[in-house]
């Protein structure tokens, strides 16, 4: 609901923009459709056929064997790192990455895995990183069983890796007998800002899963794909976490729709981030590094200001543009299908009065 803001004394709507991240993006009417009209059965009996077409054409789409449909991102990534990798055995993946900042410890809790992070550059590791990060079999260390890469990489701002350095970086994985999972929620912001298929980038990971409910707009799930065995035993470890769902056809059907109607559109909110980017990037007391701004995030250093990025944050929200603030100097924008271009310029507008404010 549009609130009704008093400024220089005359009435103005206040217009509400909503960056904190592509999940907030609402269904689409062909969604809506499909969802009412979807053909459904007993996924957990193998027979849902709405989302046997959904794990399909995913597998297909990323150029692998098959797929498998779950409930969120968090939960396909969980069960990628149960099937991938033993008990006790040790998962190479960066710092930063989604998985072990973000999934709640998930993969110490169900999978019995430890991690071994390695900080990388933007998100991205090059293959001497990970050649030193794999240690000689001895009794003291646990066994590698598995390297987790992001891409695009979600908190360095939305980053593509260059895909040689992610093929070389699979490759010294495969080489010291490790498998990859590739965690793609926005593997197709990736392929639509390389102007590649993302099966190309899919290409050597053993797995990769993706997000329907972020910029493609779905309400609901993820997919994860891989080879047919190893989502046949994926499939048990969705039963394992409570994943197996029923007439899940209802709101598969709205993944198919996004699947069809919203990957090549991602493109318009790449073109809203970079302008957004160069908008806040001429704001005094505000840094944006342009050059990594490549998909549909914005990350914004405000230490500049004087303030602190979640205090920024507050500011913003209280003149109707909510953006999320990811360390005590970095604000996140993220672009997506019910943010317009008109939507930025007045969030970029916004952020330089509330900045103007604060450097009075
Ligand atoms: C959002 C996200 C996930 C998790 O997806 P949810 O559906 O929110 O559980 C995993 N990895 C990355 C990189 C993400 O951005």
């Amino acid at each position: 609901m549009p609130k009704v803001s008093p400024l220089r004394g005359e009435l103005r709507v206040m217009r509400r923009v909503d960056l904190r991240s592509d999940t907030v993006t609402t269904p689409t009417p062909a969604m809506r459709e499909a969802m009412a009209e979807a053909e459904v059965g007993d996924d957990v009996y193998g027979e849902d056929p709405t989302v046997r077409r959904l794990e399909e054409k995913a597998a297909r789409l990323l150029g692998k064997e098959a797929g498998l449909y779950v409930p969120s991102g968090t939960m396909a990534n969980l069960i990628a790192v149960m099937t991938h990798a033993r008990r006790g055995s040790e998962v190479i993946l960066e710092a930063d990455s989604h998985i072990y900042y973000y999934e709640t410890g998930g993969m110490a809790v169900c999978a019995q895995v430890m991690p071994h992070t390695v900080k990388g550059e933007r998100g991205f590791l090059t293959p001497e990183m990970v050649k030193a990060a794999l240690r000689p079999s001895n009794l003291h260390f646990p066994p590698a069983t598995l390297l987790c890469l992001e891409n695009t990489h979600n908190r360095a701002g939305g980053t593509v890796w260059p895909l040689e350095q992610l093929e070389a970086v699979i490759d010294v994985a495969h080489d010291a007998g490790l498998a990859v999972h590739l965690d793609g929620a926005r593997i197709f912001n990736a392929a639509v800002h390389l102007g590649l298929p993302a099966s190309r980038l899919a290409e050597r990971a053993d797995s990769v899963m993706f997000c329907l409910s972020k910029g493609l707009a779905a309400p609901v799930g993820s997919v994860l794909v891989g080879r047919r065995d190893w989502i046949a035993a994926a499939r048990r470890n969705r039963k394992v976490v409570g994943g197996a769902m029923r007439q899940a056809g209802v709101i598969a059907a709205a993944g198919l729709v996004a699947l069809e109607t919203m990957v090549s559109r991602l493109a318009e909110d790449h073109a809203n981030a970079r302008d957004l980017a160069e908008r806040l990037a001429v704001v005094p007391g505000v840094s944006v590094d342009l050059e990594w701004v490549q998909t549909n995030m914005v990350m914004a250093d405000v230490s500049g200001l004087g303030v602190a990025a979640p205090d920024f944050a507050r500011r913003l929200a209280g003149r109707g543009v909510l953006v999320n603030a990811v360390d005590p100097h970095r604000l996140r924008f993220v672009t997506h299908k019910d943010v317009t271009a008109e939507d930025v310029r007045e969030a970029a507008r916004v952020v330089a009065e509330e900045a103007a404010a604060c450097r009075v």
